[in-house]
């Protein structure tokens, strides 16, 4: 059994409820479009800036995984798509790279830049007005 754990930036989620994630999940678009039907996801926010509430976080998904007899392995996180990428809410995440030594240090290796594209902000970086994919 494979789990996605999409992590959503803090301050986006105050301005948008993460539909369009979620939706392209269960359709397999963008960048979930290569799993498999009986993958499962849940969201969790990074906790502020700098991302150091992630460790309390991954330490508490860990305990929850041993129990479930679920692999850290199993396991792939998605940045979503407005931590890595410019976007309408915000610029893309300055702890993006911290983030992921974190995820390392509590034995968490599979991590995925992205989520929902916005095919908007695809064409912003198409004409130069927003920057290529971090
Ligand atoms: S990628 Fe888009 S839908 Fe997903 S959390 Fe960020 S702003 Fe919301
Ligand atoms: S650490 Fe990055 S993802 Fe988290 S709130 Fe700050 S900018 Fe957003």
């Amino acid at each position: 059994m494979k789990l996605i754990v999409i992590i959503q930036c803090e301050d986006v989620v105050k301005r948008c409820s993460g539909f369009l994630c979620m939706r392209d999940f269960y359709d397999r678009k963008g960048k979930f479009e290569n799993y498999d039907s009986d993958v499962r996801y849940m969201t969790m926010t990074c906790g502020g800036c700098c991302g150091n509430l992630l460790t309390p976080k991954l330490e508490n998904l860990g305990m929850r995984l041993k129990k479930e007899n679920i692999e850290k392995d199993d396991v792939i996180f998605h940045f979503a798509s407005c931590i890595c990428s410019d976007n309408f809410h915000r610029s893309p995440c300055p702890f993006m790279n911290r983030m992921k030594a974190l995820l390392s240090r509590k034995g968490f290796y599979n991590v995925v830049l992205g989520t929902h594209i916005s095919q908007k902000a695809e064409a912003k970086r198409q004409a130069g007005f927003y920057k290529k994919w971090e």
